[in-house]
């Protein structure tokens, strides 16, 4: 495939209905990827919360463990018929402490890669609207070294491939008054370390941050410590496929990258940025 003609090279960050907070139809996600002029995509729907109690479920929040099976098959089956190439990617939360059934769960499908993400600061679900008001009682500095902490911990766990939209905790755009030069330099260190690739996520331009994550200053400190990149929408309705991507696209050359990351069977390759 030419990667190089595509005006964008790919979206690795497609939801389904599946995950119970998303629209629209597969096919629908396709056909505004061809529209917008993306050369691959990837679905990367919310992993089964592997980490509450059995028989336990936030609903709404995620798919059903047992749909995971069908989810597999859904995808690989668009993939057949796709005008876009596919990829089957999937995102998982990072919760400590139960890293063993994560890499159970992540093992049991053929995914051709995996977004860590953080959402949850020991329980609290800090990017859920419903769960705002926990902002207020909290003291912000913590929550923010907290949440980079986090972040660093899942990068190091050694079980994924992308950093999900690696500050969203900047999301609701309430900010910490502390210096977040220090907290960044680790957070780079801890993916370089890694191994890990960074995700540009455009969904931040929907919220009160109205910022790609990661903004400018950590993705040039993500640059200077040579952490690759890929790209994702977060699409969560078909119209918001590739939505942003001229931005980051920008974003992504502005820091200083020529080239973006793509994934097969979880094994990583770098494609040439266009006009680059
Ligand atoms: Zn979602
Ligand atoms: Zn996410």
């Amino acid at each position: 495939m030419n990667y190089e003609a595509a005006v964008i090279p790919v979206d690795y960050h497609l939801h389904t209905r599946l995950c119970g907070h998303a629209s629209g139809e597969i096919s629908e996600y396709l056909e505004q990827a061809v529209r917008v002029g993306i050369q691959e995509v990837g679905f990367s729907d919310h992993l089964p919360l592997y980490f509450l109690p059995p028989g336990r479920t936030i609903p709404g929040y995620a798919m059903d463990e047992k749909d995971l099976p069908l989810y597999v098959e859904m995808i690989k089956n668009c993939a057949e018929a796709s005008p876009v190439s596919v990829r089957l990617g999937i995102e998982a939360d990072f919760v400590p402490g139960h890293e063993k059934k994560l890499a159970s769960l992540l093992c049991s499908c053929p995914f051709d890669y995996v977004i860590g993400s953080v959402h949850f600061i020991d329980g609290w679900s800090f990017d859920n609207p419903g769960e705002v008001d926990e902002y207020s009682r909290r003291e912000i500095n913590q929550v923010y070294e907290r949440y980079f902490s986090l972040l660093q911990q899942a990068a190091l766990s050694g079980l994924f491939d992308i950093m999900g939209h690696p500050d969203l905790i900047k999301k609701f755009n309430i900010l910490p008054s502390l210096d977040l030069n220090p907290l960044y330099e680790q957070t780079a260190m801890a993916f370089q370390r890694a191994g890990v690739c960074a995700e540009v996520n455009t969904a931040g331009l929907r919220y009160p941050a109205e910022e790609i994550y990661p903004g400018p200053l950590l993705l040039n400190i993500f640059h200077r410590h040579g952490i690759p990149v890929t790209l994702g929408s977060d699409a969560h309705q078909p119209e918001q496929v590739g939505e942003g991507f001229k931005n980051a696209l920008k974003l992504i050359r502005d820091a200083g990258y020529r080239e973006i990351a793509v994934f097969g069977e979880r094994r990583r390759e770098f494609i040439k940025l266009p006009n680059c």
